[in-house]
């Protein structure tokens, strides 16, 4: 059994924003409290992605602008190494502009960015309001997650997701806009593969997200060992009532 994660961040100066670097310091705290090793590397523009290099990856929320350089490069150099890291049963987590690059395209009026290709979803910018606000949505990733579990957290998208017909939503919409405002449905999840809009510190919020994330990147079959998590908890609750869930 792993008693190290290797994490890989995509483009973490150029999709970072609303602090979505924050998740990756929560993954390395939790990990360090239970003596699990934890090793950061990085993956940017014109490099191409080793598979086997890391267990989980992570593409956190950018600007159209910047999203604009990152689809074409995940399309052109990354996407190989993406799909077969996923194949293999890597983990990966994509927030808001990341998650929007997960799919097919990304259309943007006259222009339409190239998606990785790893899952069914499609996103359209709509000219009508952002979605904003903060979120909360009920999700069932299984044991290894403890059974149904809320998220809470913070949205601000332009973008309108649709999910392809197979496509299963990470989650429920309970408060908030979701992946489009419509359907009630938020974020993607496709085996270890999951897109979500919910914006740093979506981890420090949710700390039961974390430890599966490095759970299942490590191959456990068993939760991970508890810790104290009197700061977390309160973060949490905080998040919830925020979001009025
Ligand atoms: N640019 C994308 C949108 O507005 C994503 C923004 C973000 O990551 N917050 O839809």
């Amino acid at each position: 059994m792993a008693d190290r994660l290797r994490v890989c961040a995509l483009y973490p100066n150029l999709m970072n924003i609303y602090a979505d670097r924050g998740n990756l310091l929560l993954l390395r705290r939790r990990c360090e409290w239970r003596g699990i090793g934890f090793e950061l590397t990085a993956s940017d523009l014109g490099e191409p992605l080793d598979p086997d290099a890391a267990d989980l990856f992570y593409i956190g929320g950018g600007q159209d602008r910047d999203q604009r350089l990152c689809a074409f490069d995940l399309a052109e150099v990354k996407r190989e190494g993406l799909h077969a890291a996923a194949a293999r049963g890597a983990a990966l987590l994509a927030v808001c502009g990341g998650y929007q690059l997960l799919g097919s395209s990304y259309q943007l009026g006259e222009e339409t960015l190239p998606g990785v290709g790893l899952v069914d979803l499609e996103t359209v910018r709509s000219d009508g309001e952002r979605l904003i606000g903060n979120i909360a949505i009920e999700v069932d990733l299984g044991p290894l997650a403890g059974g149904t579990r809320v998220l809470a957290g913070f949205e601000n998208h332009g973008g309108r997701t649709h999910l392809g017909p197979a496509a299963q939503p990470l989650g429920r919409v309970l408060k908030g806009h979701g992946n489009n405002g419509e359907d009630g449905r938020e974020g993607i999840r496709e085996g270890n593969v999951i897109g979500t809009y919910m914006h740093g510190p979506l981890l420090p919020k949710n700390a039961w997200l974390a430890d599966w994330l490095i759970a299942t990147a490590l191959g456990r079959e068993e939760p991970l060992a508890p810790l104290d998590d009197t700061f977390e908890a309160a973060a949490h609750v905080e998040a919830r009532r925020a979001a009025g869930a």
